[in-house]
């Protein structure tokens, strides 16, 4: 967690940010959240049920065309066990209870009935998760499934899950322990993510009602594995991480209306100690640039102005066509697709990180103005017990590249307390950081430990409540570089793309190309998906408050 989908409307209203860990500038990452489908608007994330823009039928081309396509396609897939759907009669379980039965599908009295080719889908973790689930959507949506937003309805549900931390894990098993009744209901249970990968077969020991379990690397088996489930079968499993290829899908139905989402590279090569992610996602594997430029054509004719470029080490990414493009050139090329205003890329990885990107944002406007370069520590000593790669040093010279471009980049981070064997010295070291690096964001967690990973037996764990214990100084530190660094903005003027709204008081809400979050009032009726001018007339710790230009 500790991130969210939609911006900052809860600073606009005054309410604390629900994120525990988060310091800063909300992104995508590490939320838990559902998105309810083409008209919806809530979004669930850990700590707090928020409100997401709603969407409306002129600002959503791109998402609803694609979902349109869609429906157009709509076959259904469990044909063979709706005979007799309609019919419904009124019988008698084992325990006497009445239940009503429809077709092959059963159902207790009160209980929502399960609607045959449907899927509900629901996503936990980073915002290539979420990505990952917007194409799982697609590739549903052409086998002729329709969302339906409760999950009781579905005869499909999916969650894809998130194995970053132990408390992600083990709320998936809570959610898995909602659906024991799936085999008598005619539900079929489907665990994608990084928690399959991680866990595999055992889920079908601890929750045998699941029907189908597919790790974030084999997606590209996801159609057969479906349609192996269409026919009949009972359990079935996609867990190989030792691919070279890419989830290419043929339609990603996309969920943010505002921001296209884009993969360009998956899985990671780097082995820090605490990390799942290269056991999770296996391998590094970069797309194609030719594939890559297409599909920002794409999504630019679909009316999408702004793209996110993602990949776990973003920055590592290696063009496997002729073309050899760097990540750089990538950048440069994708900002100069015919209808793109925007271009943001995360997360990248500080040793892969060089002065050609910093370039490349410094001559190229539509390349924003940030930059997440997780540092983890500010210890050169924990940073080697991390396997990071580089030291604090190292770090700090990136850190001054980006401070001196010629464009004011704003720079985020991610750091972890309490790694084991963090002394109080080495803590004071990320302390010291904070100070020097001056970061518009931190995203701060406690060192969960993590199966398979080379941390999980170092000596000296830190107990938990040392843990929060510095998790809350080091937070409380950076809110005050934040409030500061916020409120010196004030009386400069800023291009918002609008992408929240409360409308009865005329409030909304967008980002800055350095994606701050920018709170207004303005009166005007459709400004949602907007780029308007906003002066800062306030500065908070996690967002700006300001009033209309244009
Ligand atoms: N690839 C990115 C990088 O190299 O920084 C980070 C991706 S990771 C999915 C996101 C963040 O989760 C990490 O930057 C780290 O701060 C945090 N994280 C990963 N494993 C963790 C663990 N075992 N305990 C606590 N935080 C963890
Ligand atoms: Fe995990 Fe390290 Fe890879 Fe990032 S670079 S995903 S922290 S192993």
């Amino acid at each position: 967690m500790g991130e969210q989908i939609h911006v900052g409307i809860e600073a606009l209203t005054g309410a604390a940010n629900a994120c525990e860990r988060q310091t800063g500038t909300p992104r995508f990452g590490y939320a838990h959240h559902k998105w309810p489908g083409p008209t919806g608007q809530t979004e669930e994330k850990e700590g707090g049920l928020k409100t997401a823009p709603t969407r409306e039928p002129h600002e959503t081309a791109g998402g609803d065309t694609e979902w349109q396509e869609g429906e157009k396609s709509r076959r259904d897939p469990f044909g063979e066990l709706r005979a007799g759907a309609g019919a419904t009669e009124v019988r008698q379980d084992t325990s006497g209870k009445e239940v009503e039965q429809v077709g092959a599908l059963r159902l207790r009295s009160g209980q929502v009935p399960v609607q045959p080719g449907t899927f509900y889908l629901e996503t936990f973790g980073c915002q290539m998760n979420v990505h990952d689930s917007e194409k799982v959507a697609g590739v549903l949506l052409s086998r002729g499934y329709q969302q339906v937003e409760r999950a009781e309805a579905a005869r499909l549900v999916l969650y894809n899950t998130c194995s970053i931390r132990e408390k992600a894990a083990q709320k998936v098993f809570s959610r898995l322990g909602g659906h024991k009744e799936a085999l008598n209901s005619g539900q079929i249970i489907g665990v994608l993510g990084c928690v399959a990968q991680q866990e595999g077969e055992e889920i079908f020991e601890r929750a045998p009602w699941v029907s189908l379990v597919c790790g974030s690397a084999s997606y590209r088996k996801l159609p057969e594995l479906l349609a192996e489930l269409e026919r009949g079968g009972r359990r079935v499993m996609g867990l190989d991480t030792d691919t070279d290829e890419t989830f290419e899908t043929e339609m990603t139905r996309r969920d943010n209306p505002f921001r296209a989402y884009l993969t360009i590279i998956e899985g990671c090569d780097k082995a820090c100690a605490y990390c799942v992610v290269p056991y999770t996602r296996g391998p590094e594997r970069s797309r194609k640039s030719d594939l890559v430029l297409a599909e920002v054509q794409r999504l630019a004719d679909a009316g999408y102005s702004e793209v996110q470029l993602l990949g776990q080490t973003v920055n590592s990414y290696q063009d496997p066509s002729e073309r050899r493009m760097t990540f750089a050139e990538l950048l440069v090329a994708v900002s100069e697709v015919r209808g793109i205003r925007r271009v943001r890329f995360t997360t990248s990885h500080p040793r892969d990180f060089g002065r050609d990107i910093v370039e490349a944002i410094e001559s190229v406007p539509a390349l924003c103005e940030h930059v997440h370069l997780p540092v983890q520590s500010g210890s050169s000593r924990v940073l080697r017990a991390m396997q990071r790669t580089y030291s604090r040093d190292e770090y700090m010279e990136k850190i001054a590249m980006l401070r001196e471009a010629r464009r004011p980049v704003s720079v985020t981070t991610d750091i972890i307390v309490g790694f084991p064997g963090e002394t109080e010295e080495d803590f004071q070291e990320t302390m010291s950081l904070l100070d020097e690096a001056q970061y518009d964001g931190v995203f701060s967690f406690k060192y969960s430990p993590r199966p398979n990973t080379p941390a999980l037996h170092m000596a000296d764990p830190i107990p938990e409540e040392e843990q929060g214990r510095r998790l809350a100084v080091l937070q409380e530190k950076q809110r005050g570089i934040q409030t500061a660094r916020n409120e010196k903005l004030v009386g400069e003027t800023f291009e918002v793309l609008v992408d929240g709204a409360a409308r009865r008081n005329s409030q909304w809400a967008g980002r800055t190309s350095g994606n701050r979050v920018v709170n207004f009032t303005s009166t005007e009726e459709r400004l949602l998906g907007e780029y308007v001018l906003v002066r800062i007339t306030r500065g908070g710790p996690n967002s700006l408050v300001g009033e209309l230009v244009s």
